[in-house]
């Protein structure tokens, strides 16, 4: 069942979401791109603190960090990326205990970015977890994050706890952005866009640029390990592997995998606990 709930979380939480509706709708970002940033650091304090939480240590796991870190690296030197030089693009690993993977990765606004041991330890080659990193880079970078915190909680609330008020809203919203509170309610749109970018990002490196489409098509073979219920709640992930692979046609981006991606992912993972 842990797996289960892994996988609830994810398609829940991969990111926090706002649909571009949203904008449809007339809201308005009033947040800055320093309260991004500002907020971010705050949640990741929050996360940090939380024991539920085993975060790697750069120092313990120096060889993990470097690899992940270029593997960021490599997909913010994207000219899609808006952000770059602004947000703080800071990727933490998540250490699940071994009968509890989490099939997740989360990232709040301002650009720090979790991955959690369980989902690396899912995927099978580095194009995969680029393309995972990639749609998580976006929801920051996008700032889908914020815009739906700003719907939900109200811009005074918000400045107030950048300010260091009102800590028990921002263990709430840390809990939600990671995925350990109440459930987000997110976008088909927000999602879409975030895999569209993901495509963006990963053609201008030598990762296969539908790197995000193995996630979804690992869960589709696994199917059986999971109940249908959650396959096919919105968004499906038949129709994401759909939107992604058509995505990359279109941009004509190479998807060919490198023949040493798989090994150099299973020294990467054999670097983790
Ligand atoms: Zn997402």
């Amino acid at each position: 069942m842990k797996a289960l709930r892994s996988v609830i979380l994810f398609f829940s939480l991969i990111g926090i979401a706002v649909s571009s509706s949203c904008d449809k709708n007339g809201d308005f970002l009033i947040f800055s791109v320093q309260n991004d940033i500002d907020l971010g650091e705050k949640i990741a304090e929050q996360i940090a603190n939380d024991p539920s939480f085993d975060i790697l240590s750069r120092e313990q796991y120096p060889i993990s960090y470097a690899y992940i870190e270029s593997m960021v690296e490599d997909i913010l030197s994207s000219e899609d990326i808006t952000f770059k030089d602004e947000f703080t693009w800071r990727i933490n690993i998540i250490n699940d205990p071994s009968d509890g993977p989490v099939l997740n990765a989360f990232a709040t606004p301002g650009g720090q970015l979790y991955v959690h041991t369980g989902l690396i330890y899912f995927l099978d080659k580095e194009d995969d977890l680029a393309g995972v990193l990639g749609h998580e880079i976006a929801h920051s970078d996008q700032r889908h994050g914020s815009k739906q915190l700003q719907r939900q909680y109200g811009i005074s609330l918000l400045l107030s706890i950048i300010s260091g008020g009102d800590g028990s809203t921002l263990e709430q919203i840390a809990g939600q952005v990671a995925g350990t509170g109440a459930i987000l309610a997110f976008s088909r749109d927000a999602e879409a866009e975030a895999d569209d970018y993901s495509v963006r990002y990963l053609a201008s490196t030598d990762y296969a640029c539908n790197g995000a489409a193995a996630f979804f098509e690992k869960l589709l073979r696994n199917e059986e390990q999971f109940q249908p219920e959650f396959l096919s709640t919105h968004p499906s992930p038949e129709n994401r592997v759909e939107d992604i692979n058509a995505r990359a046609t279109e941009l004509n981006c190479d998807t060919s995998i490198d023949e040493n991606s798989a090994l150099r992912y299973v020294n990467f993972r054999n670097s983790l606990p």
